[in-house]
């Protein structure tokens, strides 16, 4: 490797008043302090940037410290210092950072003359923040309600550390491997200007860049009104890497700038010529006389100086030209965000897209659709967080300060808000990190949970005016609670972090015998103790079913007593498997009847007995032979045709009076269980895979079904768990595919739903974490559910994706899958409904009157609402938590799309006596991420090829009555008084009608990873 030997920066001197003009003009951050550009030239913005993972080949811990791997480099907080340092050398340097969980704990450990210099940096523009989340999220794996904490959590530590000068203009996602749709629409609604992206499939690209749409509007919405939902697009030339021969990081091995002539290691000329051809190149794809350069690649800039000396030299040799040789071409230190304004500047008509950028392939037979599915344990313990994120933040927001600091000591929402953050990066819930690393992961959510358990039980004694220790019960999903299989006498605690009412089978596991169940009221509920046959890699003990309901951002106690005497008490039965005598194998209730078939066991036929519908649907696993290409990343199976595990399951037949499930076993290591409950008007699958045997081939697991359903290659995705894309198999709406891969090739990313219609029925499934999905052929859909390889797929991951879990045996997972067959034009209130429930599902906790602290006085309540009434079916509360002081963070949705039936009607609340224990003092609307006041935002604006925008984003704050379009998020910081009586919620509890409507109606029991 050859050092730069030559002399420090030489910069003429008229060159270095200007620039020191244009230092002295800076001073606001933002656009004011961009470079002056040549109108006349091509203008080459070199971004000096490091991308820094939030863990990946390293913990999060070990990137940030000084912990060296010798083949895994990378040390931010060096980075960092070495950065600013070298800003300073030069006034016309710039750099781009985006990470917050790093840049914020650097932050913390800088003394006052730091922050000050750092602070004038960012004033003067010459640091400069793109993206500002605390994380580069994944956009495939990552569910909106997620994206939306963590790049709150970023823009506001940036808001309260920088101010206005810090905010970000740009979105910065230049290593996700795809990009969604909802993406971009979230980032237009946190008022972003545009978004640079680095991966994009590689026949995309090429095509793009011939027919000049490397940039481009991208419309994020069906149901938002342009341009709410719109985003300015830049695709980068080269990924997020220097251009060939321009890398000067010391983990580079490109010569640096030599200019002494004469010298056998001279190549100045060289270094330029190369430079201008490439610019040239370049500058043919795209549509202005501006061009993007990414000077930087992972963890570069370590020693920054390195980097800049030879980018000074670069800018003085190129622009030199101009004198020396009439060159037109001006080479400057620039950011995303200043390159962005130029394009604006330019005011040129640009194409809209209204689609995704997935799959992503970077190759013929890459396709990076195997993470859809890597790590399923890790997916769904990151969804289950966001619930109990979720749950912790509104019961911080109830209960005010008791919660923080109440009688089982500090609780605080802060740990898991950071472990969630760091969990959306691109390396982590994608399942694309370390398997060391992944363990990290999943410690610090772990943390984050002890953090808010504290939380609870202090949030809880407060509301429910008695000091119980609680339980959490975190095994329910393989039936392990040591409480309710132990303790004689106990409580169940449901807390629902819904705005409506729920109703579902509470399902635990307990020792042999009868149990006694009371509701709130004291009344009995009807329930039973189901003993349960083996068939999968989980023990079963006898488990206690219940119904119970709670109400709207509340709870209900109920008391479970084991009954003294073997005889059976009222209300109260056991019951064992049957095994299956009947010639019709059929589990049905008052809505829906399955039927399966008798020789093989495997489900044959789904009827919607509501809707008179009746399907025929084979349902069953399969798996793919991986090839040597698949790995964490990449889904490449060796054949095209997957491989049934067994076309004959084990059957075991359960038929109660609270439950009818089929148990199929198809192998040792495959198993599912077909459920429905009374009332239930969804089919629930539980599948549990592993331990995978590994023999010469990694498998790929997939659940399909197959139906007669005359589909026309059609399917249907959510986007991060939000909006629906349809899906054409072998196709791509904007550019015309080669086909390299029928099965990788098609598959998306499925956050929360995938479905089929024929135009009449829909056969919709839901997912409880993300899973790649396809249909590959007419009628059919299928979903990846664990995947496990002997191979790396060279993407730099350097290991397979094995999961040997704790017994080295091999991971087993378990999962649901939620089956709706519905008439097209009534589906979405089932699906929409459903998946609220699966995301925000009941926090069942546990508690003993032995492990009391005793009573704050008077009984303790057994029942307890927030709302004064249930927020309408459309509206889905999307975060309640504390901001501050006598401050909270209020998000309210629209969870319907433009044409998805009745409940797609604009909807309008009174948000002043909606809570019971706060009132609202004054509403401030805000950006989608809380960082601006929404009434300030003021977005760059383009001309498109689809014709003018009306720009009618009218809103009225006159009162708290606000109305929720279509899809439509609204943010709000609400100044409340909490309300100290706990006689004032009791009021509001017997003030709220009881809830009779049928939407609520669902049994959502406890669905939990294993790991
Ligand atoms: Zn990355």
């Amino acid at each position: 490797m050859t050092h730069g030997s030559g002399p420090g920066p030489h910069i003429p001197s008229f060159i270095l008043l200007i620039l020191l003009l244009m230092v002295l003009k800076a001073g606001a951050g933002g656009y004011e302090t961009c470079p002056s550009v040549h109108p006349d030239m091509l203008n080459v913005h070199l971004v000096a940037h490091t991308h820094n993972d939030v863990g990946w080949l390293k913990t999060v811990d070990q990137y940030f410290c000084q912990v060296s791997l010798p083949l895994f480099p990378g040390n931010v907080r060096n980075i960092l210092n070495s950065v600013v340092r070298a800003l300073l050398v030069n006034p016309t340097r710039r750099f781009t950072y985006a990470e917050m969980a790093f840049f914020s704990r650097w932050w913390k450990l800088q003394n006052k003359e730091m922050r000050k210099i750092v602070q004038d940096l960012v004033h003067q523009g010459r640091l400069e923040f793109a993206n500002g989340g605390w994380v580069m999220n994944d956009e495939a794996t990552t569910h909106y309600g997620a994206i939306v904490d963590q790049m709150t959590l970023g823009l506001n530590f940036l808001e309260n550390t920088f101010g206005k000068v810090g905010r970000p203009h740009v979105a910065w996602q230049i290593d996700p491997f795809g990009h969604s749709r909802e993406q971009a629409s979230l980032f237009a609604q946190m008022g972003f200007d545009g978004i640079f992206l680095g991966r994009v499939d590689y026949q995309d690209k090429n095509i793009r860049k011939r027919i000049h749409q490397m940039e481009q509007m991208w419309r994020g919405s069906d149901s938002l009104p342009p341009p709410t939902a719109d985003l300015f697009t830049c695709i980068l030339p080269n990924v997020y890497e220097p251009p060939r021969g321009f890398c000067w990081d010391i983990l580079c091995s490109d010569p640096t700038v030599v200019e002494e002539n004469g010298t056998s290691v001279y190549n100045a000329d060289m270094v330029v010529a190369q430079f201008l051809r490439i610019a040239a190149d370049q500058a043919s794809h795209y549509r202005t006389r501006n061009i993007i350069m990414t000077m930087g690649s992972d963890f570069h800039f370590g020693e920054a100086e390195r980097w800049f000396k030879n980018l000074d030299k670069l800018i003085q040799l190129v622009n030199a030209q101009q004198q020396a040789k009439g060159s037109r071409v001006h080479v400057l230190y620039s950011t995303p965000a200043c390159y962005l304004q130029e394009l604006n500047k330019a005011n040129l008509t640009w194409w809209v897209k209204q689609d995704d950028f997935f799959p992503y392939a970077d190759a013929p037979h890459e396709f990076w659709t195997g993470y859809f599915s890597s790590r399923p344990a890790l997916k769904r313990y990151e969804r289950l967080s966001y619930n109990f994120l979720q749950v912790c933040n509104q019961l911080e927001a109830l209960a005010g300060h008791a919660a923080n600091a109440g009688p089982f000591g500090s609780g605080n929402s802060g740990p898991l808000r950071e472990a969630m953050a760091v969990l959306q990066h691109h390396d982590a819930v994608s399942g694309t990190a370390r398997q060391l690393v992944t363990d990290d992961y999943a410690r610090q959510l772990s943390k984050g949970w002890g953090h808010c358990e504290v939380l609870l039980s202090n949030a809880l004694a407060r509301l429910s005016g008695a000091k119980h220790k609680l339980t959490f019960c975190h095994g329910l999903n393989v039936s392990v609670c040591p409480l309710s299989q132990g303790a004689a006498h106990f409580q169940v605690l449901v807390y629902n972090p819904l705005g409506h009412q729920v109703n579902w089978m509470v399902r635990l596991p307990v020792s042999e015998g009868h149990f006694v169940v009371l509701d709130p009221n004291g009344q009995a509920v009807q329930s039973e103790v189901v003993k349960y046959p083996v068939v999968d890699c989980v023990k079963h003990p006898p488990e206690l079913l219940f119904r119970a309901s709670a109400p709207p951002l509340g709870f209900n106690s109920y008391s479970v007593t084991k009954a003294p005497v073997k005889k059976p008490q009222p209300g109260s039965t056991t019951s064992s498997p049957q095994e299956s005598q009947s010639s019709v194998l059929v589990i049905e209730n008052e809505h829906i009847r399955v039927a399966f078939d008798n020789h093989t066991g495997i489900l044959k036929e789904i009827e919607n007995r509501d809707q008179k519908l009746v399907l025929r649907v084979q349902q069953t696993f399969f798996w793919y032979n991986a090839s040597r290409k698949s790995g964490a990343y990449v889904f490449a199976p060796e054949q095209l045709n997957p491989l049934p595990i067994s076309f004959s399951p084990e059957i075991h037949l359960v038929k109660t009076a609270l439950v009818q499930e089929v148990h199929q076993k198809f192998s040792d290591w495959c198993s599912q269980v077909v459920r429905l409950y009374p009332g239930q008007r969804h089919l629930e699958l539980e599948w549990t895979v592993g331990p995978i045997p590994l023999d010469d081939f990694g498998k790929e697991i997939i659940s399909r079904f197959d139906t007669e359903l005359k589909t026309h290659g059609l399917f249907y995705t959510d986007s991060n768990g939000r909006e629906i894309l349809e899906r054409r198999r072998d196709y791509r709406p904007t550019w015309n595919l080669k086909r390299t891969e029928p099965v990788a090739g098609n598959y998306y990313p499925v956050n929360s739903r995938i479905y089929i219609t024929d135009g009449n029925m829909q056969l919709t499934v839901l997912t409880d974490r993300s899973q790649g999905g396809s249909s590959l052929r007419d009628g059919s859909l299928e979903l990846m559910v664990h995947r496990r390889l002997n191979s790396d797929d060279q993407k730099g991951l350097d290991e397979p994706l094995m999961e040997t879990g704790p017994d080295k045996q091999g991971l087993c997972v378990r999962g649901k899958h939620l089956v709706l067959l519905d008439g097209t034009q009534t589906a979405a209130a089932g699906h929409r409904l459903l998946a609220e429930k699966v995301v925000l599902a009941p926090q069942v906790v546990f508690y003993t009157s032995g492990d009391s602290l005793g009573r704050s006085g008077g009984i303790p309540r057994r029942k307890f609402s927030a709302l004064h009434q249930e927020l309408p079916p459309a509206v889905r509360l999307l975060t309640l938590a504390l901001w501050g002081p006598r401050k909270l963070l209020l998000r309210l949705e629209h969870q319907f799309a433009v044409g998805e039936g009745s409940l797609s009607s604009p909807v309008t609340l009174d948000l002043r006596d909606l809570f019971s224990t706060f009132t609202i003092t004054h509403l401030q609307e805000t950006t989608l991420a809380a960082n601006q006041p929404r009434d300030r935002v003021s977005r760059l604006q383009w001309t498109l090829k689809t014709g003018p925008v009306l720009r009618t984003l009218n809103f009225s704050m006159d009162s708290a009555a606000i109305t929720l379009q279509p899809m439509e998020i609204r943010t709000f910081l609400a100044s409340i008084k909490w309300k100290r009586s706990p006689r004032a919620w009791d009021t509001a509890l017997r003030a709220r009608a009881p809830s009779p409507k049928g939407w609520v109606n669902s049994c959502l029991s406890i669905l939990l990873l294993l790991l």
